[in-house]
């Protein structure tokens, strides 16, 4: 199969042909049909984020179909999510170990033995991919392969940040890229105030921003325009962690929604007296994902895409990092 490979940081994915990958014991092999691109790809490819095992296929945000499926992979919970010709998603949390203090509590996000999607295991830029059965979810009818792809990080991440924000009723979001576009329509939907903080100058995110729920946008580095009750930074910038509690109303939470972010400056700790509390989000739970492509058909998102074969991952990687993108970035590997 025609698969793009992370051989080492700081160079481009290699798209060339690999041994199509075996399925085991409660796997499923799935033709991928589209692969969301996300910032976590790019840090795995920077160099910022390490990388357990070369060579590597990154892709976290995986829609497909069960061409067939493991030995033992049909049986008791995992019988759902194993049927061939089914359409399913796989996202960044691809296996957990079950029995941790974490994995019995709700909280197998940050079960330490947990293996990602793109990181740990083989991921979806690539014509096909085994996945565990468990870890595969339905994709609501509605959405398109390409349309859905970016619902898998952007959206099932994006929606745990959100949820950490509680009740809150003006939210701010620290840079509009893929999670951010799904989210705002989300609080939209909920009658919840976005107010959408991007890159000074940056009138296309503002733009965006706008067209897509936000009723407020402006630059990141100036006020907000009335105190928020939380904020969720998406950007992977730690500059943005001060401005965003200075943004925050007494008892405002920031949430820090990515995996990776350059350090935080110092800053007084008036800015964070009166109960501001900053806090991050790592991963997801499977509960996370039930609940989030239950809602997704609701609201409904609209996911925008622009759509790569995997011929011009490197591109598309590139367009990401630059800040080119509105929305989503997916790769086709079917074209
Ligand atoms: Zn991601
Ligand atoms: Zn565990």
């Amino acid at each position: 199969m025609r698969a793009a490979v992370f051989s080492r940081p700081r160079s481009p994915l290699q798209v060339t042909d690999v041994a199509d990958p075996v399925p085991g014991p409660g796997q499923v092999l799935l033709h991928v049909r589209a692969c969301g691109v996300c910032r976590t790809d790019l840090h795995i490819v920077d160099g910022e984020l390490a990388v357990p095992r070369v060579p590597l296929i990154p892709g976290h945000q995986i829609v497909g179909v069960v061409e067939r499926v493991g030995a033992g992979a049909a049986k008791g919970a995992a019988a759902a999510a194993a049927r061939v010709g089914q359409r399913v998603g796989v996202p960044w949390l691809g296996w957990s170990c079950g029995t941790c203090e974490y994995c019995i509590s709700g909280r197998e996000n940050l079960c330490a033995q947990a293996k990602f999607t793109g990181l740990h295991l083989d991921g979806g830029f690539a014509e096909r991919v085994v996945a565990d059965a468990r870890f595969c979810f339905s994709i609501p009818e509605g959405f398109t392969d390409l349309q859905a792809a970016p619902l898998l990080c952007g959206g099932l991440i994006g929606y745990r940040a959100f949820r950490m924000a509680g009740a809150a009723a003006r939210i701010g979001f620290y840079g509009f890229g893929s999670a951010a576009h799904i989210l705002a329509q989300v609080a939209a939907f909920q009658k919840r105030r976005v107010f959408a903080f991007v890159r000074p100058g940056d009138a296309a995110a503002r733009e965006f921003a706008l067209r897509l729920g936000a009723e407020w946008a402006g630059d990141s580095t100036g006020p907000a325009p009335e105190p928020l009750d939380a904020a969720i930074i998406f950007a992977p910038d730690g500059a943005l962690v001060p401005l965003a509690l200075k943004a925050v109303a007494r008892g405002g939470t920031v949430i820090c929604a990515g995996i990776h972010m350059s350090d935080i400056p110092a800053f007084p700790y008036r800015d964070l007296w009166e109960e501001r509390t900053i806090r991050s989000v790592a991963n997801l739970t499977r509960q996370d994902a039930i609940e989030f492509l239950e809602l997704a058909p609701r609201v409904p998102v609209r996911t925008e895409v622009e759509v790569h074969p995997l011929s011009e991952v490197n591109l598309a990687l590139d367009r990401l990092r630059s800040g080119a993108v509105s929305g989503s970035v997916v790769i086709n590997p079917t074209r």
